[in-house]
């Protein structure tokens, strides 16, 4: 039985989808595409493909959706500030178009070497404006939404329930209200926030923008989420996910946006993801305290490495990024490939018999991700395996532990087998060149010996003759 800890009523809840036999709708809220992500927001990207693979290993079809935010994030997540996108144009000197498409691929690059799968539908805010304008039209036709001479705004106190995600008293929900009535003194409340920019003041010169029925401008953030969920998940829809950070505005507005608009609930789960965290403070971009998958790349290490890092944590719990726990997740991470890579290479064990060890390892990995994600305790059953493996080999047959690591890495997404049939391939084909090379030279076949070491370099290794026969060593780099 999988239960989640939904956000929305503090517990965790056994999850049962809206439609019994259907499709369970996923929304992610997606990066905004001014920058690089850094890896905090990685590390919530990790977390909602564990759920998503969770889903599917609990035999639940999912669809997954997903929006990228190329418009209208100011610099503060209130209403102030400059658009993010517009700043990124600035800063690179590119235009607001190229800036977008180009961290969106790199987005799409970070996320796929850290095998996150990619959303089934991937919407760009700017490809939805009609869709965002429907919705602010509904919220101004039921006397949620009203307009002044700068925006159309969402009514806050109309909507009841604001703060049933957040628990925040409305007075202290949002820190950025006082500076947006010096912005706006048309607004009738200070936490009252904007579906709609028009083109005055600082965003006069805003280049992106399109017409609209108040005039040409550009949406607010929230809407876009509110927008892009309920056209291709419908409304309610089951499960809602993004970082924590998002519980006391983003995810607020979406609620109340979409349940203003339709008066239905907007999703049944709510699942947020703790920080990452740098000397024990939020990783974020406005403190400059962070690191990108680059960074950690030019230090050698392998993304999933950073992967592996991030399930040795629970998604409700702070994450203290040091390199040296990516040091040790990187050398767990090649210690399990060389386990199945070892695995790969064993005979069949006459003798085994596994069937109890395997059914439980199998039970205890999944009852741990039903147990709301439980991504530490699921690898501490795999490391379980691999010591009783190593203690006692001849209990085991080797075969089917591979199977059922293959299987949990559905689930945990750590490449075990590629890697290990690449590394495995390879290596056959190396030793048995030397092997053959062996036989040659102690037959005095010198040519056919040569021939065989050329080949072997080209693969790039040497080979030495010793006194008992040979010795492979890996030649350096070109
Ligand atoms: P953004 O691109 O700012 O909208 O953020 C993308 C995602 O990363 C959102 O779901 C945020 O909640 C999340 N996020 C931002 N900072 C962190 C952090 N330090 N740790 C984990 N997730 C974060
Ligand atoms: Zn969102």
């Amino acid at each position: 039985m999988l239960k989640l800890y939904n956000y929305l009523s503090r517990k965790k809840e056994r999850f049962r989808p809206l439609r019994p036999k259907g499709t369970v709708g996923l929304y992610t809220c997606g990066p905004t595409v001014y920058d690089y992500a850094h890896i905090g927001n990685l590390r919530t990207y990790i977390f909602e493909d564990i759920l998503r693979r969770a889903l599917v290993s609990f035999g639940y079809r999912v669809k997954h959706v997903m929006n990228i935010t190329d418009v209208g994030h100011l610099t503060s997540d209130a209403d102030t500030g400059a658009d993010k996108i517009e700043e990124g144009a600035k800063r690179e000197s590119k235009s607001v178009w190229d800036i977008a498409s180009f961290f969106t691929k790199a987005f799409l690059a970070d996320t796929r070497k850290l095998q996150v799968l990619r959303a089934h539908i991937l919407a760009p805010a700017t490809k939805e404006i009609p869709s965002q304008i429907k919705i602010i039209k509904q919220l101004i036709r039921r006397g949620y939404a009203y307009e002044t001479e700068k925006a159309v705004y969402f009514n806050v106190p109309k909507f009841r329930g604001y703060t049933k995600l957040s628990r925040q008293p409305l007075a202290q929900q949002r820190t950025g209200a006082r500076d947006e009535v010096i912005v706006d003194g048309d607004k009738k409340h200070p936490a009252d926030f904007a579906l709609w920019f028009k083109l005055v003041g600082r965003y006069k010169n805003h280049v992106m923008r399109w017409d609209s029925p108040w005039g040409p401008g550009f949406p607010g953030w929230h809407i876009e989420c509110s927008a892009i969920s309920t056209k291709y998940l419908g409304q309610p829809f089951d499960i809602h996910t993004g970082g924590i950070d998002h519980v006391t505005i983003h995810h607020t507005n979406e609620i109340a946006q979409s349940e203003g608009a339709y008066g239905k609930s907007l999703a049944r789960f709510w699942i947020e993801g703790e920080h990452m965290l740098i000397d024990s403070k939020k990783m974020s971009k406005s403190i400059g305290n962070f690191y990108t998958l680059t960074d950690l790349e030019a230090r050698n290490f392998d993304p999933l490495a950073f992967r592996y890092l991030v399930l040795t944590a629970h998604y409700r719990s702070r994450l203290n990024f040091t390199w040296d726990s990516l040091k040790a997740a990187q050398l767990s991470l090649k210690r399990l490939h060389d386990f199945v890579h070892e695995l790969r290479a064993a005979k069949l064990k006459n003798n085994a018999r596994p069937h109890r060890i395997f059914k439980n390892a199998d039970k205890k990995f999944f009852d741990a991700l039903a147990n709301d994600l439980d991504t530490p305790k699921a690898l501490s059953v795999l490391w379980q395996l691999v010591r009783r493996y190593r203690n006692t080999p001849k209990d085991f047959d080797p075969k089917l532990v591979l199977k059922l690591f293959l299987k949990f890495d559905t689930v945990l997404g750590l490449n075990l087998e590629y890697k290990a049939s690449s590394i495995t391939k390879r290596s056959a084909l190396v030793e048995n060149l030397a092997k053959k090379r062996e036989g040659y030279r102690q037959q005095k076949e010198w040519a056919k010996a040569d021939k065989i070491r050329s080949q072997l370099e080209k693969l790039g290794f040497t080979v030495e003759d010793t006194k008992g026969g040979y010795r492979l060593k890996k030649l350096p780099p070109t």
